[in-house]
């Protein structure tokens, strides 16, 4: 998503460029990505990039099948295909100080040079499996979400699913329709956020197509943005009303849903709302109360050659197990060995956490630009959105190197520091730092994301602080 989006803004921008693809088909996310039950929840119309509204959209959230074939569009239409290089995995990029260009090598052993490198590839792409032990001797198939599998024995088949974060909740609400048994593994409840679900007829998206000015009546839903902004104040304001009333739209979700007195406290969360990405359906509830659906809130010993083993000795004999255990959200560009200014490696300086200035640019590495990188913003809202307001700001930077004005440009050390002491003392006080696991902490248990409102990402965002910058004109080192 991000990859496209730059690579539309540098084709309209007349640039040079290439996209290096690892895989042989764009899509990232949404082409990895394919289990039952897969929707985006963000409303459809406000997962589009802004210059691209889509009238296809066949209900109020997308399907993930659907957006895959809209990026694939995109990228079309906007002529962008011919500058990608499918099957072409960038396994090292290194900075030549001499010659002031990236060297990029490619899996096949190709090198390639580029004055400027945009590192576009994604935040929740290498899927971690759990650490339970056995998983090797399960006779039947096992598979991490990411890796679903079209042979995999599901219809009248006795499934497992580990995992209730947004993928969980998502493929055991499709998979209660089509297994015969169906066991949901939570090691911590969630909060379940009620949804409006309804479908686009033919009708209206005949209405979007002759009139794409109601696609930007529902992107600039005025309900829809407040919603935005109160979610994100309550990330910040951990003791406000915002937050209160997500907790208790949450809570009535769960005692007006579900009848059973037991199901109701095992599905009881026991930390603050939204601590954990919310979890957005409007039919989970539903899944969960069908007679072959089973909640297993105990906790897991080991898998066996027949299925999942409970440390309280019973044994759930399954033929599929699911493992929707989440990413390895630490990861961005790497595997790919980045090394800066004096071969200092991206790797090392990520040492403890990675982290960006802004979520955009590195000390040590000019002219290298983050999309969706460490430290932006989390939640339940556009990552497109919140790309296309990075791509705003990494553009006036390139700017400075297009008009000649910049040999490079990185921030400065101090400028860093200070964001990220900042950034780590606020992120400590969001509700992300409240007290439950997620994929949203770093490995000391800080929340590695954007700790202030949307509003202060949005006015960062809309222009660099150049002062802050370190610009290497042709022959000099210029402290701006
Ligand atoms: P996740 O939110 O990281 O959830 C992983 C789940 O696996 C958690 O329930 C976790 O339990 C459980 N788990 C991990 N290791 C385990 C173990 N050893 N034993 C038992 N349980 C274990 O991953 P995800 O659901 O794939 O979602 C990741 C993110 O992808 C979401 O937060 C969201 O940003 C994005 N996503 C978005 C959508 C969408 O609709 N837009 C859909 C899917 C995913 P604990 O909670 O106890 O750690």
């Amino acid at each position: 998503m991000a990859g496209i989006l730059a690579a539309i803004r540098l084709r309209q921008a007349g640039e040079d460029f290439t996209v290096f693809e690892k895989a042989g088909r764009l899509g990232g996310t949404w082409r990895e990505n394919r289990y039952p039950g897969l929707t985006c929840d963000v409303p459809a119309h406000a997962y589009t990039y802004s210059f691209e509204p889509y009238a296809e959209w066949d209900a109020y959230y997308a399907k993930g099948g659907e957006i895959q074939t809209y990026f694939e569009k995109t990228a079309e239409k906007y002529g962008i295909m011919p500058h990608v290089r499918f099957d072409s995995e960038v396994v090292s990029t290194v900075w030549d100080e001499g010659a002031g260009v990236w060297r990029l090598r490619l899996i096949t052993g190709e090198e390639v040079e580029a004055e400027v490198v945009i590192a576009a590839s994604g935040v929740l792409h290498h899927p971690k499996l759990p650490d339970i032990e056995g998983l090797d001797s399960f006779e039947g198939q096992a598979f991490h979400s990411a890796r679903w599998q079209d042979d995999a024995l599901v219809d009248g088949a006795r499934v497992g699913v580990v995992g209730n974060g947004s993928t969980g909740v998502q493929i055991v609400t499709a998979l209660s329709k089509r297994a015969s048994k169906l066991v949901h593994f939570q090691r911590s409840p969630q909060w379940i956020m009620p949804v409006p679900y309804f479908q686009y007829s033919e009708e209206e998206k005949e209405a979007f197509r002759r009139d794409p000015a109601l696609i930007e009546d529902i992107r600039n839903n005025k309900e829809y943005w407040d919603s935005i902004f109160r979610f994100t104040h309550a990330i910040t304001d951990t003791h406000g009303p915002e937050i209160a009333a997500i907790e208790q739209i949450c809570l009535d979700n769960l005692e007006n849903s579900i009848r059973d007195p037991e199901l109701k406290e095992k599905l009881r969360p026991n930390y603050r709302a939204a601590c954990k990405r919310l979890i957005y359906s409007w039919s989970y509830y539903d899944a969960v109360q069908s007679p072959n659906v089973e909640v297993e809130r105990n906790r897991i010993a080991r898998v066996e050659a027949k299925g999942v083993r409970m440390e309280d000795g019973r044994l759930h004999e399954l033929d599929t197990l699911v493992l929707a255990t989440g990413f390895h959200a630490d990861r961005f560009i790497r595997p790919t060995t980045v090394l800066g200014r004096g071969g200092v490696s991206l790797d090392d300086v990520w040492s403890v956490r990675p982290t960006a200035y802004y979520a955009v640019t590195i000390p040590g590495f000019p002219n290298f630009f983050m999309l969706n990188g460490p430290t932006g913003p989390v939640g339940n809202f556009s990552l497109i959105d919140i790309a296309e307001k990075q791509w705003a700001y990494v553009d006036q930077l390139i700017d400075l190197l297009r008009s000649g004005e910049a040999r490079t440009i990185e921030p400065s050390a101090d400028a860093h520091a200070d964001y990220e002491e900042r950034r780590i003392a606020a992120a400590r006080t969001t509700i992300f730092g409240s007290g439950c696991n997620s994929w949203y902490l770093d490995a000391t248990g800080v929340p590695a994301s954007w700790p202030w409102s949307y509003e202060a990402f949005a006015d960062a965002m809309a222009a660099p602080v150049l002062t802050d910058y370190r610009v290497e004109a042709a022959a000099e080192l210029v402290e701006r």
